[in-house]
């Protein structure tokens, strides 16, 4: 017997189509269900760079694996160049599972990518995942809304077409709201500016999130003002989360995963050299 329960419907990847899927942050528990299913059905995978070891072990044993990884500044692959590979191993007549980090549907170009499946008649599926922003948050012990500190949240890019500036920081700048900042490691210096200009209070606290869910997440708190020198300070990696808003200070007394949360690091300090050097290796 299948030791994972039936579908309500099952999952069904003709052959020919696509499968559109979320991997999740890293760790392999929390993909769905259906997202192993359709890897455990397919022919092809195409990966991202973002998609974790544990994940890619549970894929089909006989499936042919494709990185077409790419991260913000370091693009291993054009998109064009995804979307023919995807349409070369549907028109094969391939079971095809386009596999992404987090959700496909948040900051993952999957609205791309399914519209040009849709122009060249492929037919696909997709499959939601847990987005860095909720694995994030719950792995660091911070509640995303609490009833007495933030009623909203927002998800946002630091890395788009038009950059930060297109960006409404009026809006962004008010209290009582979350902030989830995907891809925002190297603009730190230009969100706190834009935050800090917009009027949000200097003490509003911050939570990076580095690795989130896999076992070597760090997790690194200070207050918007400090942002960009204790990320500097801890060098701080991509992939990394930015959790901005009064609900990041709980990931102090509320974690619960991995190492307790680091703080700012005294004035004029900073990781030994080496280690710092061992980071960026
Ligand atoms: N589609 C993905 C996001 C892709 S953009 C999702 O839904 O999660 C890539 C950005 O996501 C990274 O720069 C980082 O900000 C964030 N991210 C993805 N996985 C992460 C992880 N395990 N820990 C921290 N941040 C992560």
């Amino acid at each position: 017997m299948s030791p994972i329960p039936p579908a309500a419907t099952p999952f069904d990847l003709p052959p020919g189509s696509v499968a559109l899927v979320g991997a999740g942050p890293g760790d392999p528990g929390l993909l769905t269900l259906n997202a192993l299913r359709a890897l455990e059905a397919a022919e092809v995978v195409l990966y991202d760079r973002l998609v974790g070891p544990g994940v890619l072990a549970l894929a089909n044993p006989q499936a042919r694996l494709v990185e077409v990884g790419k991260s913000a500044g370091n693009h291993s692959m054009p998109q064009e160049q995804i979307h023919a590979l995807m349409l070369e191993h549907a028109r094969a007549g391939r079971r095809v599972v386009r596999l992404k980090g987090g959700d496909p549907f948040v900051f993952g170009r999957g609205g791309e990518e399914i519209e040009y499946l849709r122009a060249h008649g492929i037919a696909y599926r997709v499959v939601p995942g847990v987005t860095a922003a909720l694995a994030c948050a719950a792995y660091a012990g911070i509640p995303l809304t609490h009833r007495d500190h933030s009623q909203s949240l927002r998800l946002l890019t630091a890395h788009s077409r038009d950059g930060v500036d297109a960006l409404d920081w009026e809006a962004l700048a008010q209290e009582r709201q979350t902030l989830a900042i995907y891809m925002g490691v190297g603009a730190l210096e230009h969100l706190r500016e834009r935050l800090l200009a917009a009027g949000r209070d200097p003490s509003t606290p911050f939570a990076l999130v580095e690795n989130g869910s896999r076992p070597e997440q760090r997790v690194v708190t200070g207050t918007l003002d400090d942002l960009a020198d204790t990320a500097r300070a801890h060098a701080v990696a991509s992939p990394a989360l930015l959790i901005l808003g009064e609900v990041a200070a709980l990931a102090t007394q509320l974690h619960w995963f991995g190492a307790a949360p680091l703080g700012p690091l005294p004035a004029g300090t900073a990781l030994p050299a080496e280690q710092l050097l061992a980071r960026a290796a």
